[in-house]
């Protein structure tokens, strides 16, 4: 079938609130390590899939999927290693006493559930979240994602739900973004306050560094103190590490360790299956306790023995090729270039990133700091026309984030570089 076929039928099938990439979008039929493949046998240089993290198509996560697919596939109605495993190794790549796990099967599910652990918990229903996050696409989380409650077609706050300014360090530089204000955890004492006469706060969802409010660092120190003020106000902290866990971070495995927090319940997805819906929530004793409250939480394909074999698998992947490592040392070579072509390439305006979790943020004006949004589109589409995949993040559509596979090396980062570069130049 043609590509042109393919789009129309594409059109007449799949529901129309879903876009596709790119204006002239890919067929994509291969996939290796940091590399796709069109139905012509092209490749493209994957810049921004964080979900297949050691590599698409890794063959030691594809054998261990399919050997346990031709052996059992159940539930976690039945004793099975796999699931028992799983845990044991996750539990240990937690601070104590963060060792009790449900899996799930999507960054949503994970945080579907990590709210009502929270509320059964407190016993309270409100929440704060940060501006721009996205946290899932339920009902329930929708109404926790500015991203899209105040985006296009967004039906606005709900009462239940308290907003904090986005902790941006670069845009709290201009008075727009709130001022220098923005970056302060006092934010988080004030939703509290505002949930007061609900009740109080259940909960403080934030993730470990922000990815659709624009690929942002947070402040040194920021969760811990936002943790601080929540836990202070009584309300339970939930680190979403569903973009950015399993060691993308480079100096630690999860985000949270960069901030010197611990959360009460972690929330954990895409690159956990490689490609594989397998998601998961990390807690507490006391909070898994105060929710077995006779009410049974039972999930027909989180934690099946498949899934578990795929986690397992991604686990010895990234510990056994240094995958955490090597996010450290290509995020850092690459964070350097990027800052170094930002010294003649005026338009760019920021250049912010934990190891391969990157932000680079355009500019028309680097004082008042209008965005840049329609560059940065033509920018994504030029370097896909090169080769190289990249999209746009953040509620201004002008960040241009990089987050690939963590099979992306040296080499991968220099043609990225390469070709930025000399777009740049010429823009
Ligand atoms: N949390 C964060 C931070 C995310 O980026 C996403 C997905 N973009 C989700 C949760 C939801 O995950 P899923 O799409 O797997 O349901």
């Amino acid at each position: 079938m043609s590509t042109g076929d393919l789009s129309a039928l594409r059109a007449r099938h799949l529901a129309p609130s879903l876009g596709l990439s790119y204006a002239e979008p890919l067929e994509i039929v291969r996939g290796k390590g940091a590399w796709l493949y069109d139905t012509r046998g092209d490749a493209y240089l994957d810049c921004v899939n964080n979900v297949c993290h050691v590599g698409h198509c890794h063959p030691a996560v594809v054998t261990a999927a399919a050997e346990q697919m031709g052996v059992l596939n159940t539930n976690t109605r039945y004793l099975h290693e796999h699931a028992v495993h799983l845990a044991e190794r996750l539990a240990g790549l937690f601070p104590d006493p963060l060792n009790v796990c449900f899996f799930v099967c999507s960054g949503s599910e994970a945080n579907e559930l990590a709210l009502r652990l929270a509320r059964t918990a407190t016993g309270r229903r409100d929440v704060a979240v940060v501006d721009g996050a996205y946290h899932g696409n339920t009902s329930s989380l929708i109404e926790l994602s500015p991203y899209k409650f105040l985006g296009p077609g967004g039906g606005g706050r709900a009462s239940h739900v308290h907003v904090v300014p986005t902790p941006d360090p670069f845009r709290s530089r201009v008075s727009g973004g709130g001022g220098a204000d923005a970056c302060d955890p006092e934010h988080v004492s004030a939703a509290a306050r505002e949930a007061e006469p609900n009740g109080g706060l259940a909960a403080f969802f934030c993730e470990s560094a922000l990815g659709c409010a624009g690929q942002i660092v947070l402040p040194p120190g920021y969760l811990r103190s936002a943790f601080e003020r929540a836990r202070a106000a009584g309300a339970l902290c939930v680190a979403d590490e569903v973009q950015v866990g399993f060691g993308r971070v480079g100096s630690h495995f999860w985000g949270f360790e960069t901030q010197g927090a611990v959360p009460d319940i972690v929330t954990l997805g895409k690159p956990m299956g490689n490609g594989h819906p397998l998601a998961a929530v990390i807690t507490t004793p006391a909070v898994a306790a105060a929710f077995a409250n006779g009410m049974e939480y039972f999930n027909t394909f989180g934690g099946n023995p498949v899934s578990c074999a795929v986690g397992l698998a991604v686990l010895d992947v990234i510990e056994g090729e240094g995958l955490q490592h090597k996010a450290g040392e290509v995020g850092s070579l690459l964070l350097g270039r990027l800052r170094s072509l930002a010294e003649s390439a005026p338009l760019i305006g920021d250049v912010r990133g934990l190891g391969l979790f990157i932000g680079v943020e355009l500019v028309r004006d680097r004082t008042t700091l209008e965005p840049a949004p329609r560059e940065a589109a033509r920018i994504v589409e030029t370097m896909k026309r090169r080769g190289i995949l990249l999209s746009t993040d953040g509620p201004l559509r002008n960040v241009i984030k990089i987050k690939p596979p963590l099979a992306f090396g040296i080499p991968e980062a220099e043609r990225v570089i390469e070709e930025l570069g000399s777009l740049l130049a010429d823009a």
